[in-house]
């Protein structure tokens, strides 16, 4: 696997392969790399001639400074396990050659950004806007692959490759979880054994919520009993759970005309945050 720390060794890397008319599939990432990540680099793989995966911690993303210094970083465990995966390239740039200088510029989008992630994390969108066009820029692929782990992200970034016409593909891959239903993120490694052992709570919450929905209860009194679900747990604390159009992420208050529904959480467990979601298509299949 070739290691590029520049954006100008990058740039020698890539020419070779544009001469030889090579596929580029992009993964971008902020490190502390498991198997979600994994599944995004073997998606690319099975979908380019050459997967690049992108290393770079993103402060414009974060709204809380020590959120940010406590982000766990791995590099040589990444660099192991993009190895393993047969990554062809790993770019991992440092703060100057993202930033050379603070960035004036500032992207909004409309009301997906008002809701959930946007609502609870002000300026974060913003930052995932910049770093991601500036990788787009750098490394120019005919496909980016994102989880759906981060939903309203994808959402996100798909309105950026179609108003700023990057001219490439977006793909979405499937949450990646734990046995017990934990959706995999960088930020569990950060939780205690106790922490861990309840966290799974966000997953049985969205479980719940789904069974709830497909046996036609409604939207109040679904979000009701999620709510009553978390109030009788300790350790861990509700931030939102929404029931949102899985196309636009509108509050949905109505279950008609919606063909997809997205079930969002997140709580903290002290300071660790976490995010999870289900899509549904609605009505919800019988056999769901
Ligand atoms: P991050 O390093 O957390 O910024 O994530 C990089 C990419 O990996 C994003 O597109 C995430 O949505 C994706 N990702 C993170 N966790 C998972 C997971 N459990 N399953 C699938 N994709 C994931």
């Amino acid at each position: 696997m070739v290691i590029l720390t520049s954006p100008s060794e990058l740039q020698v890397y890539l020419k070779q392969l544009r001469q030889r008319e090579r596929t580029v599939g992009l993964v971008p990432t902020m490190g502390a790399l498991h198997a979600g990540h994994a599944s995004l680099v073997e998606a690319s793989k099975a979908g380019n001639e050459v997967t690049v995966c992108s290393i770079y911690v993103n402060p414009t993303q974060f709204n809380s400074a020590t959120d940010l210094r406590s982000y766990p970083r791995s590099l040589e465990a990444d660099c192991r396990l993009l190895e393993e995966h047969a990554c062809d390239a790993v770019f991992i740039p440092d703060n100057e050659a993202i930033y050379p200088e603070p960035p004036r510029t500032r992207l909004h989008f409309g009301e997906l950004e008002s809701v959930m992630e946007g609502r609870f994390r002000p300026g974060h969108f913003n930052g995932v806007g910049l770093v991601v066009s500036k990788l787009f820029h750098m490394v120019q692929p005919d496909r980016a692959y994102f989880g759906q782990k981060d939903l309203q992200q994808f959402l996100i970034v798909q309105r950026l490759v179609t108003d700023l016409s990057f001219g490439l593909q977006l793909v979405r891959c499937p949450i990646v979880r734990e046995p017990d239903g934990l959706a995999l993120s960088s930020r569990n490694a950060r939780l205690t054994p106790a922490q861990r052992g309840v966290a799974p709570a966000l997953y049985r919450a969205l479980d719940q919520a789904r069974e709830m929905l497909r046996t036609h209860q409604g939207v109040a009194q679904t979000k009701q009993a999620i709510l009553g679900y978390f109030s009788g747990l300790s350790g861990i604390r509700l931030e939102y759970f929404e029931i949102a159009d899985g196309e636009d992420l509108r509050e949905v208050s109505d279950l008609r005309n919606h063909r997809h529904l997205a079930l969002c959480i997140a709580a903290y467990l002290d300071e660790v945050r976490l995010i999870d979601n289900l899509l549904l298509t609605n009505p919800p299949d019988p056999g769901a």
